[in-house]
């Protein structure tokens, strides 16, 4: 048990930074400073944190870069200044009223987090779908989850985490794909590390091009070459189907495309697979084996799969293996996608997708927008047919014109998005720029005409769902520094200004009731769902239809019958091609993008905490010593890496953990940190999944060189 200190006062809330979603116990001292821990006998993490969570409390008691007043600037050439709220939403309202009025409503577009809350997501999603009339709301969960949503989509019939973490101690097998959660999301794998202490029988299969901590319990690491998981996936599939370790029974009964799927792994012989993927068929034989001798098989996976040009696909070939063996619905068995971000799954049960409707209703259906429709009160054909521009779209659109106005929540798309500089270019050209933000260092405010001040974690109330679909209150504990507002009520004081109805909101509980009602009847029903149950429960698994009682549901599938049309999973056949951009003479080197252990993102909260600097403390580029010894490169020596879309200068790091051929830098640092020059989105490709439509931040061509000062 933790103690509560004297004159303290106690609040339960979740950490929010990754997916895993971690408890936090917060105390309040009398002066209103916070002191954060692990929450005892929470489900998630049972009083551990990690190194980020631990240091969450000094991101909130140093208000020092924060946010107090809106400001805003009445031409692009004039300075911001300090306004009230009424004059902040009534030139925006007007702005995009006379936008809308000009160019349509696809003039207008909201690019928000994978942070925002439940509430926050569902009131922006509903004013843009139902009200302004357009789809154009993506949000930086594009770039993380999106090709794990079509690959569940597609495989199971809907964006359905089949597990729990409590699998994880059931499990006999885990294989880990393109995924280093031992930095990533270290809660979750402390729990592996645990079970694997517990039973070292439990087999831990690891593939990733680089040799992470992750791989320190593994018991095989197939080192694959960037770009090739699908053709090692149809590899151990081909020899799961030769050991006769397929589930004959859960292929005939409950399953579809398994003939078509056979016939598309044979196509390449397991040898061929091991040249290609750059792993000895015994590490690829031995790792098969294990899954063909699993009681119980786990897949995990993250950005390695999902940030790809080929990232459904991928997804798709490693749930086939939990699909051709019948390892799902079933304790200890199935896939789980880990999520990066704390509230990224929320989101989209709300609809937070410029293709998504809410509930994971389906956009393009004609019935399931008119439910909705008819659920907010507007006129029928209100809701846009057509998708809205995804985040790389979006920037797109707003470079070439079509786009007039964009309003960003709670991400710093100037670090984060990948061909950075097409970015700077599209905002630099937008007529109309909000900044909702709690951060005064934020990159995008240099483009910003209005500025809104928002609430942090901690000062707002709301709900989260990590990548287990366990949804958890967070309270308000402390209040907002200045005149700072919680996300959901600026989105429903500018919709209230706009003259729309239905954004009269008595507080954060009244919008989740209205979310939990919109979802009565579907597959995320959680009708039976509000804050005083969440507050009793602590926490609960979606589905919890009107009725439930307990903590919800810990497993779906188990009576094998999925969410597709027949009620059968779908075996999908896809080709092993990688689409990534291709090497060149000029650009020899595959850059992989990724985060480190202690910060989180762009850093513009792990960033203030100068404990999580001490581990890693600059960006840099991990290079091979035998292609630094060729290059003239040392330890340490600033190098400059290269290609036709922008440059970075940062030093490097000598590691045999990758493959000759590739580097590696880490995604978190850019002007915030106070230079552009060394973000790594500087040189990252456009290219983007066409289903998922997520960037490929893992693979982009470029040049290494020692740096010579001219
Ligand atoms: Fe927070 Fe994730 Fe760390 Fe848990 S594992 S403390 S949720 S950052």
């Amino acid at each position: 048990e933790k103690s509560l200190k004297p004159g303290c006062t106690e609040h339960k809330s979740t950490c929010c930074y990754c997916g895993v979603g971690c408890g936090v116990s917060v105390q309040k001292d009398a002066l209103g400073r916070l002191l954060v821990e692990g929450e005892m006998g929470h489900p998630v993490n049972d009083g551990q944190l990690c190194s980020k969570g631990m240091n969450l409390h000094y991101t909130v008691n140093d208000v020092s870069d924060r946010l107090h007043y809106p400001l805003m600037r009445y031409a692009k050439n004039q300075p911001r200044i300090r306004v009230s709220w009424e004059s902040a939403m009534q030139r925006t309202a007007a702005v995009f009223k006379s936008l809308i009025a000009q160019y349509g409503p696809e003039s207008v577009a909201f690019y928000a987090s994978g942070q925002c809350l439940t509430e926050e997501y569902y009131v922006i999603n509903k004013l843009i779908k139902g009200f302004i009339g357009s789809n154009n709301i993506d949000t930086n969960s594009r770039l993380c989850m999106s090709s794990a949503v079509v690959g569940y989509k597609m495989s199971l019939g809907e964006d359905s985490v089949p597990v729990s973490y409590a699998d994880i101690d059931l499990a006999d097998v885990i294989l880990v794909a393109g995924a280093n959660p031992a930095w990533c999301h270290p809660i979750l794998w402390r729990r592996v590390e645990a079970a694997k202490a517990r039973n070292p029988d439990l087999k831990i299969i690891v593939s990733d091009p680089r040799k992470t901590q992750t791989c320190a319990i593994a018991d095989v690491h197939l080192q694959v070459n960037p770009g090739t998981d699908i053709v090692l996936h149809h590899a151990i599939g081909r020899l799961l189907i030769e050991m006769d370790a397929v589930d004959h029974t859960f292929i005939r009964d409950h399953a579809e495309g398994y003939e078509a799927y056979r016939t598309s792994v044979l196509l390449r012989s397991v040898e061929e697979s091991a040249l290609i993927c750059g792993v000895s068929l015994a590490k690829i034989t031995q790792a098969a084996s294990y899954i063909a001798g699993a009681k119980s098989y786990m897949s995990m996976w993250t950005m390695g799969l999902n940030q790809s040009a080929v990232g459904v696909n991928k997804n798709l070939s490693l749930i086939n293996l939990n699909l051709i063996t019948g390892q799902i619905g079933r304790p200890g068995a199935g896939p789980l996608s880990l999520t990066g971000q704390p509230n990224a799954m929320g989101g989209r049960e709300v609809g937070g997708l410029s293709n998504l409707l809410p509930a994971h209703r389906d956009l393009l259906n004609p019935a399931h927008r008119a439910e909705v429709e008819q659920f907010w009160g507007v006129p029928a054909g209100s809701i846009a047919a057509k998708p809205g521009l995804s985040a790389t779209e979006m920037f797109q659109a707003l470079d070439d014109g079509t786009l007039k106005a964009v309003w960003i929540i709670c991400t710093n798309p100037l670090t984060s998005m990948p061909n950075v500089r097409q970015v700077e270019a599209g905002l630099k050209k937008a007529k109309f720029v909000v900044v909702q933000e709690i951060s005064n260092k934020a990159e995008t405010l240099e483009y910003a005409d209005v500025v809104f001040p928002a609430a942090a974690w901690a000062e707002k109330e709301g709900t989260m769902t990590n990548a287990e679909r366990r949804i958890s209150h967070l309270p308000k504990i402390v209040n907002a520094p200045g005149e700072a507002l919680p996300d959901a009520e600026i989105i429903c004081r500018f919709a209230q200004e706009m003259g729309y109805q239905g954004f009269d909101f008595e507080n954060a509980s009244a919008i989740y009731s209205e979310h939990a009602q919109l979802t009565a009847g579907t597959h995320i029903d959680v009708s039976g769902l509000n804050y005083a149950t969440l507050t009793k429960n602590r926490t609960v698994q979606w589905p919890y239809p009107a009725g439930s009682t307990g903590a919800g549901t810990s497993r779906l599938f188990t009576n094998r019958v999925f969410y597709t049309p027949s009620g059968k999973a779908q075996i999908q056949s896809v080709s092993d091609e990688n689409t990534s951009e291709k090497c060149s003479e000029e650009f020899p080197f595959i850059l992989n993008t990724g985060r480190i252990r202690d910060q989180w993102h762009t850093m513009s909260k792990t960033g203030k905490v100068n404990k999580l600097k001490q581990h890693m403390g600059e960006s840099f580029v991990e290079v091979h010593p035998d292609d630094a010894a060729f290059l003239r490169i040392q330890e340490g020596s600033l190098v400059e890496v290269k290609n036709q879309r922008g440059c970075v200068r940062v030093k490097a790091k000598l590691s045999d953990d990758l493959k000759r051929g590739c580097v590696f830098m880490p995604m978190h640092w850019g002007k915030i940190a106070g230079r552009d020059d060394n973000r790594v989105n500087n040189l990252t490709s456009s290219l983007v999944d066409p289903k998922s439509k997520e960037p490929d931040f893992k693979f982009a061509a470029v040049s290494v060189q020692a740096f010579v000062k001219q």
